[in-house]
């Protein structure tokens, strides 16, 4: 077994920890000289699985990994264009919207802009522990997949959620659900041809780009789009709401009362979940209203249903599904299902493992993002993308992650003191502020 020692590791190479790198790299050069990040995919690819060519980002490309921290910056999505030689054709475009695939090649010119802290690429996280010294909580113990444990003092968490799958269809062989997040590469390995039976849940954004996609991906399949609300439902954001996505709003809302975010948070669900933006349900709809103009019927909505049951039955999947208007139930016979369910609400797992293996009953973290431990320590942890309950509705996005980036990074100066990575106990760190 190999046993590497670093001051900072960071789990994920997604926007919050590259965001997290260049705050290293323009706050504290000598802490990101002995940080690393790992990520498991082979290459930076924001998204992989639905970095599909027409989809675009929903933010503006001014939030990106650092302007709204430090519009000086050299490691902006502006100056990557600039680098790059396209910033004329970026300007022509006359949009605030780049391409999903223009954010992912910012996020890769990012990490070979880096100059001080490592990235390390297909190296995948499978545990992390604590290591105990003289009774206190001294270092992180990460297990990578080949056996590697990498010990940090400072650890930060930026794998993203885990993808959300209703338990329902648990039992179902895992070679016949693609969720979202696996769409590129299992869709890539069907046979284009092929009149497959598909079924396709959820109501998201998600879902719809995975309905829009399927035209082109699976052009002589039957789909069936499945979704238990009433309609599909344009998501509410106005330039009012949009202030809840602020950084500078992150202050207010976790000085709020728990029932106060929670109402918060319910107003807002259907400016970011379960909604789709309006330019794609307009080309939803014409879709299938040419399709109906034309006599086809393979593609279709079908709302207000449940799936109930779900088995494999010899070379075919039965979905039980009941109407919620009527309490009837029929069957639909597919051969693949498709997942536009979204992430799940828990703590990703490789959270949920840590917490349970040093002893912590409830995932909580200061402002500062800092993980609460109960028990003395003098190292720490940081959870990016995962506290939309106490730090707000902009969260998960590249709205906040550049102060975030920044917050983290103070707080880690300020826990390791003067002295550097040898100061200070963590039992003293700051508490909720
Ligand atoms: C299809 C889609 C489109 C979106 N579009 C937008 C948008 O336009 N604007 C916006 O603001 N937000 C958007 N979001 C929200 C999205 O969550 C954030 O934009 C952003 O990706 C969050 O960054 P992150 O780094 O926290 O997580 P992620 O982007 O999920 O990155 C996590 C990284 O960690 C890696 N990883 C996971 N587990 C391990 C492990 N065990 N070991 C090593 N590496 C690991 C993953 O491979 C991944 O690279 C979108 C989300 C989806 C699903």
């Amino acid at each position: 077994m190999t046993r590497r020692e670093v001051e900072l590791l960071a789990i994920g190479a997604g926007p919050s920890n590259l965001g997290l790198a260049v705050a290293l790299e323009e706050l504290a050069p000598e802490l990101a000289e002995n940080s690393l990040i790992i990520e498991r995919n082979p290459a930076i690819d924001w998204q992989h699985g639905m970095l599909l060519p027409w989809a675009k980002s929903q933010v503006s490309f001014l939030k990106d990994l650092v302007t709204l921290r430090n519009p000086r910056s050299r490691f902006s999505f502006l100056s990557h264009l600039h680098a790059t030689g396209r910033l004329d054709d970026f300007i022509n475009m006359n949009s605030f919207l780049p391409y999903r695939i223009e954010i992912s090649e910012y996020l890769d010119w990012v990490a070979r802009s880096l100059s001080r802290v490592t990235l390390e690429l297909g190296r995948d996280c499978v545990a992390i522990t604590g290591e105990q010294v003289d009774g206190s909580l001294a270092r992180w113990l990460a297990t990578l997949a080949d056996g590697t444990v990498i010990a940090a003092r400072y650890l930060v968490i930026g794998t993203g959620r885990d993808p959300y799958v209703p338990p329902v269809l648990a039992s179902l062989p895992a070679a016949r659900v693609i969720h979202s997040t696996q769409y590129r590469p299992r869709v890539a390995g069907l046979s284009r041809e092929m009149p497959y039976r598909v079924a396709l849940l959820g109501g998201s954004q998600s879902a719809a780009e995975v309905f829009r996609a399927l035209r082109h991906d699976l052009p002589n399949s039957d789909v069936a789009w499945l979704t238990r609300s009433v309609s599909l439902t344009a998501d509410q954001s106005s330039k009012f709401s949009n202030e809840f996505y602020f950084p500078s709003y992150v202050d207010e809302f976790f000085a709020s009362a728990p029932a106060a975010r929670e109402r918060i948070l319910a107003d807002l669900y259907k400016t970011n979940y379960s909604c789709v933006t309006p330019a794609m349900l307009e080309q939803l709809y014409t879709d299938l209203y040419l399709d109906r103009l034309g006599g086809r019927s393979a593609r279709r909505l079908i709302t207000m249903v449940d799936i109930t049951d779900a088995r494999e039955s010899g070379d075919e999947l039965e979905l039980e599904i009941t109407d919620r208007n009527t309490g009837r139930t029929t069957e639909l016979r597919r051969d693949l299902v498709f997942l536009g369910t979204g992430f799940s609400w828990q703590a990703p797992r490789l959270v949920r493992e840590l917490a349970d293996a040093i002893g912590i009953d409830k995932v909580a973290v200061t402002r500062r993002y800092q993980l609460l431990i109960n028990r003395p320590a003098s190292a720490a942890c940081y959870l990016q993308g995962i506290n939309e309950s106490t730090h707000g509705i902009g969260d998960s996005l590249f709205s906040v992650l550049a102060h975030r980036a920044q917050d983290i990074t103070l707080d880690i100066l300020a826990h390791r003191g003067p002295g550097g990575a040898t100061a200070v106990p963590a039992a003293a760190a700051e508490g909720n502020r």
